[in-house]
């Protein structure tokens, strides 16, 4: 179980709650977790959805998830807009990212308010010499974090007022920089179509045949979290 320490508003549309852990986690930077959200749903049903630990302090065993706040609210979103210290949540988890997204000679990031997280907690544990590009984007301009990041990430933030409605601002930015010398690491994850739209480009790209890849949707423009894994799924068999 997890249980509510505190919240805190991380930028405009980003809430953070701190969950006391009953047992330590084995945290890697991206890694996630599944939270079943008590009776959220008609007939006492508790749907499970997935969120990044953005953070880990193994010492007080308090891990952090950084929620998007996105209306009209889903139950994960409702429950953590609602949430107060002390209230329990059960989880299972954390899973780690397929593939390891802190190898590579430079790096390319993309992530939309979701992946945020997850493209955060990654690019803070890269070493300090790290080169490339990260474009974030975001609901608005207050939601830019600051960053403690190695200088040589050039970070770009976008600002998409509407994530209902699909943007293109992040594959237009990646095609539009300059590659670096050597293998690529990709980590590219958010809403479903920009996703697909980006790795169509790079699978394309010259630049982006060698190197490691983590693409990953991870939400879909009108669809629950049930709905967004069966439309995956049945992508990847077709
Ligand atoms: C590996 C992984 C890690 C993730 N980490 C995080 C994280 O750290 N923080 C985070 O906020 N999300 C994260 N997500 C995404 C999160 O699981 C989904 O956004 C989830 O759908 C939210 O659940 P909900 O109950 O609020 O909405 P749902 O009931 O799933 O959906 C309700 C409606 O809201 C829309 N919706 C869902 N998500 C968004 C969104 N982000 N913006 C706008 N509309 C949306 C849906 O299209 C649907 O129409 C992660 C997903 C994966 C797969």
């Amino acid at each position: 179980m997890l249980s509510v320490k505190n919240k805190t508003q991380v930028s405009a549309n980003m809430l953070r709650i701190a969950f006391e852990v009953d047992v330590p986690i084995d945290w890697l930077p991206g890694c996630y977790i599944k939270l079943r959200i008590p009776n959220a749903l008609p007939g006492g049903i508790s749907p499970v959805r997935t969120y990044t630990v953005r953070s880990y302090d193994a010492a007080n065993q308090v891990l952090a998830v950084d929620f998007a706040i996105h209306q009209p609210a889903g139950p994960a979103t409702a429950w953590a807009l609602n949430a107060q210290p002390g209230d329990q949540i059960e989880y299972r988890g954390p899973g780690k990212l397929r593939v390891d997204p802190t190898n590579g000679d430079w790096h390319l990031f993309a992530a939309d308010m979701s992946a945020l997280p997850a493209a955060i907690s990654i690019m803070e544990s890269l070493s300090l010499d790290a080169k490339g590009y990260a474009f974030l984007e975001v609901t608005e301009e207050q939601d830019r974090q600051a960053l403690h990041i190695p200088e040589g990430i050039q970070v770009q933030w976008l600002v998409h007022p509407n994530p209902k409605v699909k943007s293109n601002q992040q594959l237009e930015a990646i095609r539009n920089i300059k590659p670096l010398a050597g293998k690529p690491s990709v980590f590219v994850a958010g809403e479903l179509s920009t996703t697909r739209e980006i790795k169509q480009f790079l699978l394309q790209a010259p630049t982006y045949q060698s190197g490691s890849h983590y693409i990953s949707s991870y939400w879909k423009i009108g669809l629950t979290e049930e709905e967004h894994k069966m439309a995956k799924r049945s992508a990847a068999a077709g």
